[in-house]
């Protein structure tokens, strides 16, 4: 039963296994080809949307509402929103 297994036993083996191994390189390779590209595309300005905004959170900047268009605009650099009553 467990007898010495014939050369061709042991060459589909061998087969099988460097089949599944390069199955995973390959399936490895399209993740990295995709976390790349994600990535990349990340540096646009809506790159966290429906995601944990991990890398965001050093970025994080105090926010100020404007009182005459109420939007959300930077303490350090407000900005105007182009309304003219607005104080920025
Ligand atoms: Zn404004």
């Amino acid at each position: 039963m467990f007898g010495l297994p014939s050369l061709t036993k042991l060459l589909v083996l061998a087969g099988i296994i460097l089949a599944v191994w390069y199955g995973f390189r390959f399936v490895g390779k399209l993740d990295a080809a995709r976390k790349v590209q994600a990535k990349q595309q990340g540096r646009g300005p809506k790159a966290n949307k429906g995601r944990a905004p991990r890398a965001a959170v050093p970025d994080a900047e105090e926010m100020v509402a404007c009182p005459a268009c109420r939007a959300y605009v930077p303490a350090t650099n407000p900005s105007n929103c182009g309304r003219p009553d607005c104080p920025y």
